[in-house]
């Protein structure tokens, strides 16, 4: 009899600050906001558990404001945080973020030789044959968390546990010779793959949307979900497309809406929801996730979301 699946990621966890100024990158004095919550693995891990998975964090923060404050809303969150070390020696790594009108955004990330990157993972207590492990790609352009994370990739796949992966295909990431390999790799594993229209364009530059989606389906996925920013989902699986069109809404902070909606995806469907319904849900969590300034700010729960589509059915009506 199987048990119950653990949803978990191996990655940054770290604290940002946004920049109330657009269009003057990080080069201007200005007012930001923060430290909020961060880290694309700790995003995805928290949205993933506040609709009701069972997850388990596996990172490192520092002991000190930045890394408590995190933790914090982690252990609120119900996320699992045992395999979060707490570093005496290195500091919580931080980000900043500015964003420009265009849609634009200026990052600057100290996440090298922080506590963010400076961890060991330790898996003693998991059964590995029920674990989700969850692959935010950007992640692998770290040396040190990309041999943690191809390290549990290869145990937790080894074992029968499943792989889920965002492939979040950046220029600089795929330049990275080492990264993008490893990008592939997990790729080649996955059970699910989670992409943007904007990650198809490296991936598969010379290839169809429909024709990328073919290409992904014939290693071990069997379900793709291609996030469309504003435009809203589609889902693929067993041979039929759920399409779903974007909600409107009042984009405030669109950092962290794909680790949103990949985390209630993924957590329904390890909760044995259907791809269909998942899908629809996860559109909405996405939408809600950018009217919030702070990344992991816009993460909600199931009630938040089914309001959020029930405003929106009368609107429509
Ligand atoms: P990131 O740029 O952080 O990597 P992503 O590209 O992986 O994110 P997006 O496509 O930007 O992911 O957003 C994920 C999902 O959130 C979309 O598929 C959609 O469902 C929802 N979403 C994002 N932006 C908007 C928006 N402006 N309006 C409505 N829904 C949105
Ligand atoms: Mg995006």
């Amino acid at each position: 009899m199987p048990g119950k699946p653990i949803i978990i990621t191996v990655g940054e966890i770290l604290v940002e600050f946004v920049s109330h100024q657009r269009n003057c990158g990080l080069e201007a004095i200005a007012q930001y906001s923060g430290p909020y919550p961060s880290g694309a693995p700790a995003i995805f891990l928290d949205q993933a558990a506040r609709m009701g998975a069972a997850t388990e964090m596996f990172g490192g923060v520092g002991g000190d404001g930045f890394g408590r404050s995190v933790l914090a809303r982690l252990e609120e969150d119900h996320v699992g945080i045992k395999g979060v070390a707490q570093s005496s020696e290195f500091s919580t790594g931080v980000a900043f973020v500015s964003y420009y009108d265009d849609g634009r955004r200026d990052f600057i990330f100290h996440l090298t030789n922080t506590a963010a990157d400076n961890f060991d993972v330790n898996f003693d207590a998991l059964d590995l044959s029920q674990v989700w492990l969850h692959v935010s790609a950007a992640s692998l352009g770290n040396t040190r968390l990309r041999t943690e994370i191809m390290k549990s990739v290869h145990m937790v796949h080894d074992a029968g546990g499943k792989i889920t992966c965002d492939p979040n295909a950046r220029p600089e990431l795929m330049r990275d010779a080492e990264a993008s390999a490893a990008l592939s790799e997990v790729m080649t594993l996955s059970s699910i793959l989670l992409p943007s229209t904007s990650d198809l364009a490296f991936l598969f530059p010379n290839l169809s949307e429909i024709e990328a989606i073919e290409t992904m389906l014939k290693s071990e996925a069997e379900i793709i979900v291609l996030k469309r920013g504003s435009g809203g989902a589609t889902v693929v699986h067993a041979g039929k497309h759920f399409d779903y069109p974007g909600h409107s809404v009042k984009e405030v902070d669109p950092t962290g809406a794909g680790d949103c909606f990949c985390g209630t995806f993924i957590s329904l469907v390890a909760q044995g929801f259907d791809v269909c319904e998942a899908g629809r849900i996860a559109n909405a969590a996405g939408a809600i996730a950018v009217t919030r300034r702070g990344p992991m700010e816009g993460n909600s729960n199931r009630e938040e979301i089914e309001k959020f589509l029930e405003d929106k059915r009368v609107l429509s009506a």
